[in-house]
């Protein structure tokens, strides 16, 4: 890594560091030479370059990647595998600050949701560490004079595509199960946010992780995201992302009937009955809505409240959205950074303007005006929303609520499904037959009851309907890396006797 002096830019404050990609155990430039610029949200200057990857370098990405894994990673023992993941835990502990820090200046996110993630992150990584070891194999009841099993081997190969909303946590959800089931991996990050990988990348040889078992290839999605879908010796793409780069995946594989896992947007309903404690509701209607700035894809967008708590819940959610503090990531009293870059800024403007016409404006619905730089948005509520309006039905990955009335049980659960999309959903009420009817109802692969977003690596984490298949975290994660070999033993020493 080296600096270089700024270059001219209306708010250009820091120097930019010019990054390298990780192949094969060592930092390099892209053989193309081309490089694409990083920002800084709060600032709107760049902070770094890194390389533009293209199909080139993927192809060394995942030759290295190949002769990691059939050279000596396949061999390895699981223990090994399992300490190697513990090693790089600690590394992410002792580095927190220093990579949330980092997390923050290039995703925006407040410094103590980065710091959250850094947590979470190295929470994810003991979690595979301690679950390599206990990947089994069963033993099946054939009859007597044979003996059969199903082995579990590592697909080989696996290339992983990530979004910019939690950089760092996503590839951790990616590379550590990877990692305990056998694999080596490419992975390409978001063109927006490929730093804190980065950073950790240069840990990855002091825990033991040999050279060419984890490779971080830099790049947008076309450049290098489609070049990796396609190449002939991965053997399953695991992605993250949006529906509509979801289905271009999905179509890409199917050429070589290549494996895979798609975890994608979601427009999640968050419910509230009228005998929900109203303090925490609204409280949970906001975090479930504006944490991360609404870039979520498990944000509980779309609010549906019963009709006799209605105005007075807007009421309070709007006056409590009023109090949330916009600015820099980076300062600690902050509640909700800028949005990711310019172009999400102004596709989430667009859904503002759209709102305009589709709801009543309760509070925000434009661009603070207070601030000078940075990609903010105002945390915005839209209420009498109908369920089939625009902002209601698409993703719009930004702190944008539409809020929807219902009167009874029956109609919440209707339009609570009533959506392409089924990640996850929740509701929120102290009767508790109520509550587990309306669970057992939802089509949403995740469903909390009384909170929203708490998320846990031991738990499934994934999608029903148009939010994708398989899943991620748990020991449901290690699946997606996973083959099954089926073994037969003829124990019987007489011939065949057939032919
Ligand atoms: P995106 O535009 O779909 O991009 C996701 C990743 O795919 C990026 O790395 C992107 O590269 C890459 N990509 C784009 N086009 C590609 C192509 N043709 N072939 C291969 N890769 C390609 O999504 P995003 O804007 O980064 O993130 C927001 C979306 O992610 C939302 O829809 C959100 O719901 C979803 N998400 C889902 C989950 C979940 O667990 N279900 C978690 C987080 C986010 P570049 O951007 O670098 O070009
Ligand atoms: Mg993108």
């Amino acid at each position: 890594m080296t600096s270089t002096a700024r270059p001219s830019g209306r708010n250009q404050t820091s120097r930019v560091v010019r990054h390298q990609m990780y192949i094969g155990g060592r930092f390099e430039d892209a053989l193309s030479g081309g490089t694409l610029e990083v920002y800084d949200p709060a600032t709107e200057g760049v902070i770094a370059t890194c390389p533009a990857g293209d199909a080139k370098d993927v192809d060394r990405a995942v030759r290295a990647a190949t002769s990691a894994f059939y050279g000596g990673w396949r061999k390895v023992t699981a223990q090994e595998r399992g300490r190697v993941l513990l090693r790089l835990a600690d590394r992410i502990r002792a580095r927190r600050g220093e990579l949330a820090e980092l997390e923050t200046r290039n995703s925006g996110k407040p410094i103590v949701e980065a710091e959250y993630d850094m947590d979470d992150t190295a929470t994810c990584f003991e979690y595979y560490g301690g679950l390599a070891t206990k990947i089994n194999g069963e033993v099946l009841p054939v009859p007597a004079e044979a003996m059969a099993f199903a082995l579990r081997e590592p697909v080989g190969v696996a290339g992983q595509i990530i979004p910019w909303n939690y950089p760092l946590l996503m590839a951790a959800w990616k590379i550590a199960p990877a990692l305990a089931a056998g694999c080596t991996v490419v992975l390409k990050p978001a063109e927006q946010t490929p730093l804190s990988i980065l950073a950790l990348a240069q840990d990855f040889e002091a825990v033991g992780i040999p050279p060419g078992v984890v490779n971080i290839v830099t790049g947008d999605g076309p450049g290098a995201g489609a070049p990796l879908v396609v190449h002939p010796d991965v053997r399953k793409i695991a992605f993250t992302g949006s529906a509509e780069v979801g289905k271009l995946i999905m179509r890409a594989a199917a050429d070589q009937l290549k494996r895979v896992s798609l975890e994608l947007g979601g427009k999640s309903p968050n419910i509230f009955f009228n005998d929900a404690d109203f303090e925490n509701a609204v409280d949970g209607a906001l975090f479930g809505t504006f944490i991360n700035q609404g870039e979520v894809c498990s944000a509980g967008s779309r609010v549906l409240v019963q009709r006799d708590i209605y105005r007075k819940f807007i009421d309070a959610a709007a006056a409590k959205a009023k109090t949330i503090k916009l600015g820099n990531g980076l300062d600690r009293e902050t509640k909700m950074g800028p949005l990711v870059s310019s172009e999400q800024r102004d596709r989430v403007v667009r859904y503002l303007e759209i709102g305009r016409g589709e709801g009543k404006l309760a509070v925000g619905g434009g661009i603070p005006k207070a601030l000078d730089w940075g990609w903010y948005v105002e945390p915005t509520i839209f209420y009498d929303v109908d369920n089939s309006a625009t902002i209601a039905q698409e993703e719009i990955f930004g702190p944008v609520m539409s809020v929807i009335p219902f009167t009874d049980e029956a109609e919440a659960i209707r339009i609570a499904n009533a959506t392409p999309y089924g990640l996850a959903a929740a509701v929120w009420t102290r009767d508790i037959f109520k509550a587990f009817r309306v669970v057992k109802a939802l089509e949403a692969g995740i469903v909390w009851v009384n909170h929203m977003q708490p998320t846990f690596v031991e738990a499934p984490w994934g999608g029903y309907k148009a939010s994708g298949f398989g899943r991620e975290l748990g020991h449901w994660a290690v699946e997606e890396y996973l083959e099954t070999k089926q073994v037969f033993i003829n124990l019987d020493e007489k011939p065949i006797g057939w032919y």
